[in-house]
């Protein structure tokens, strides 16, 4: 069967065709009947942002691709949905259920541990559109650094550019009402950062300390590996004394998925990579220029065994 949909973004309109096989899924819109039998609106303040997390890799890699779902129309978008034998059943469940319909990929950055499974989504859903960077596989959209995208009627996902990591490196930050949530791929994780392959010091200062800092205190963090644990050891290496990263290794001790339980607040508390004016960090790196104490942290990361 032969569909036409189309993707808006920022009043450009992408049109794809597809061959599909989620394309007879209808939507019904469902209301609450108050007591005195009038339509009531879901209330925007109390609403939540519906995001699947699909592990993938544990015990390895810990890589976490997400599907993030309009409620009201179902519209869906995945992110990072690199390894299509972990991604595929959970999205063909969702669809045999009439749960979403599948609206696009999107991409945080090109390496093959998130945009790796691209080829794999398009043959099961030929005509996906995909949204990344420009060095990832397949990828039809770039969005410019704070273009805005939608996913159904009520989410709203504006790309961050954060080049370090790798050049093409896309923060992506969805608004649904007042919930505020920050896909950050491998930019920030809980308590740590990526590596600098395509960038340096400074532009990874800039990425979480201008860039990803300058997003609302209350916006939850969902990064692209589970590594939550071993920078939360890093981080005790270097500022042993915060009482931030102590109940940070508690948390760790008691949970072993921490994606969307930190906020870009609490990154500013207990990530040494965004803690750059701590004492215990200055006197760890012996720098107080935050480039040079970027620079460092890094290379002591790159270096630890803990
Ligand atoms: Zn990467």
């Amino acid at each position: 069967m032969l569909m036409k949909f189309a993707l808006r973004i920022s009043g450009r309109t992408i049109k794809q065709i597809a061959t599909s096989p989620w394309s007879r899924a209808t939507t019904t819109v469902s209301y609450i009947k108050s007591a005195n039998s009038e339509l009531s609106r879901p209330k925007l303040h109390s609403r939540k942002m519906h995001i699947q997390s699909i592990p993938m890799w544990t015990g390895t890699a810990d890589n976490y691709a997400y599907l993030v779902v309009d409620d009201k129309t179902r519209d869906a978008m995945v992110i990072d949905p690199a390894h299509p034998p972990e991604v595929l059943p959970v999205l063909k469940e969702q669809l045999s259920k009439q749960a979403i319909r599948l609206k696009g990929v999107i991409n945080t950055h090109h390496h093959d541990d998130h945009a790796g499974g691209n080829k794999g989504l398009l043959e099961a859903f030929p005509g996906t559109p995909i949204i990344g960077g420009r060095d990832c596989a397949l990828v039809t959209m770039t969005p410019k650094h704070e273009e805005t995208f939608q996913i159904g009627e009520r989410i709203t996902v504006k790309a961050i550019h954060t080049p370090c990591h790798t050049k093409d490196s896309i923060c992506y930050y969805a608004q649904d009402g007042d919930e505020k949530v920050v896909f950050t791929g491998d930019t920030l994780f809980i308590a740590g950062c990526g590596r600098f392959f395509e960038g340096t010091a400074e532009d990874m200062h800039k990425a979480l300390n201008v860039t990803l800092a300058s997003l609302p205190d209350d916006t939850k963090v969902y990064p692209g590996h589970e590594y939550t644990k071993r920078n939360t050891r890093f981080g005790l290496h270097v500022a042993p004394n915060n009482p931030n990263l102590k109940k940070l290794a508690q948390f760790c001790e008691e949970n072993t998925e921490t994606q969307g339980k930190f906020t870009i607040g609490d990154e500013k508390k207990h990530n040494v990579f965004m803690m750059l004016d701590d004492s215990e960090v200055h006197s760890a790196t012996q720098s107080t220029d935050p480039v040079e104490v970027m620079r460092k942290l890094r290379e002591q990361k790159d270096n630890f065994k803990g």
